[in-house]
């Protein structure tokens, strides 16, 4: 597999469930994969990239966004507070957004500098102990105090238990943003990014299936 056969088979399935072939955009996710290996799927053209932490990626991505240009990062990972700063420097789009006080810090720091990434809630859909995101009751709660603070939350993220048929947590999440008006639905990994499209993602996060095997796990 590699950068090419996935955006094939994103595009593939999207347009065998009546979408658009560009209505799932692919997050390549470059989390503890090598420099070089990254390198080459930038050379090959892609400019989407997700990191899971924030320290990862301030040591490599400022120099790869100087070689190349049009570079777009997603924080995919978890943010504490006294990092929020760093991360909306950082990052063009953050899809962690999980609780109240990460929310305003953001929105502080948004009326301070003026500007702000695009913004994604994680919902917790499995209610897993120890997975972060609002929980599926408290959403609706937590949307309207994003959208109330004046953040640009442009939808909603997930990442199902391990252990389940994701389908159902897909189609939770896209009947939360639905309710809520929010059209961006940030769902499916390598093993599950075809379901996530005929659900209504419109990112994947894909690390593995293009540039092979993470050599250790960081979650
Ligand atoms: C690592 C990670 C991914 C990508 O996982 P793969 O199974 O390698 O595709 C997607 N989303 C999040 C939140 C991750 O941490």
């Amino acid at each position: 597999m590699g950068l090419s056969d996935i955006q094939e088979r994103v595009e593939k399935e999207a347009v065998r469930v009546g979408r658009d072939p560009k209505a799932a955009q692919l997050i390549a996710v470059s989390k503890v994969q090598p420099n070089a290996r990254v390198a080459q799927v930038l050379r090959e053209g892609h400019r989407v990239f997700g990191e899971n932490r924030i320290q990862e990626a301030a040591g490599k991505w400022p120099a790869f966004k100087e070689e190349f240009s049009g570079v777009e990062l997603h924080l995919i990972g978890p943010m504490q507070s006294n990092k929020v700063r760093q991360a909306m420097d950082l990052f063009d789009v953050i899809h962690t957004v999980d609780r109240p006080k990460i929310a305003q810090a953001i929105a502080r720091i948004k009326n301070e500098t003026g500007s702000c990434p695009r913004l994604y809630i994680q919902v917790n859909t499995g209610a897993e102990p120890q997975k972060a995101g609002a929980l599926p009751d408290e959403a609706d709660a937590f949307i309207d105090m994003c959208k109330e603070l004046g953040l640009p939350l442009e939808g909603l993220m997930c990442i199902p238990p391990s252990d389940q048929d994701p389908s159902a947590h897909f189609a939770l999440l896209a009947d939360i943003a639905k309710r809520n008006g929010l059209d961006g639905l940030s769902m499916g990994m390598s093993g599950d990014f075809e379901q996530a499209i005929a659900h209504g993602a419109t990112y994947v996060r894909v690390g593995s299936a293009i540039f092979g095997e993470r050599t250790y796990e960081i979650m």
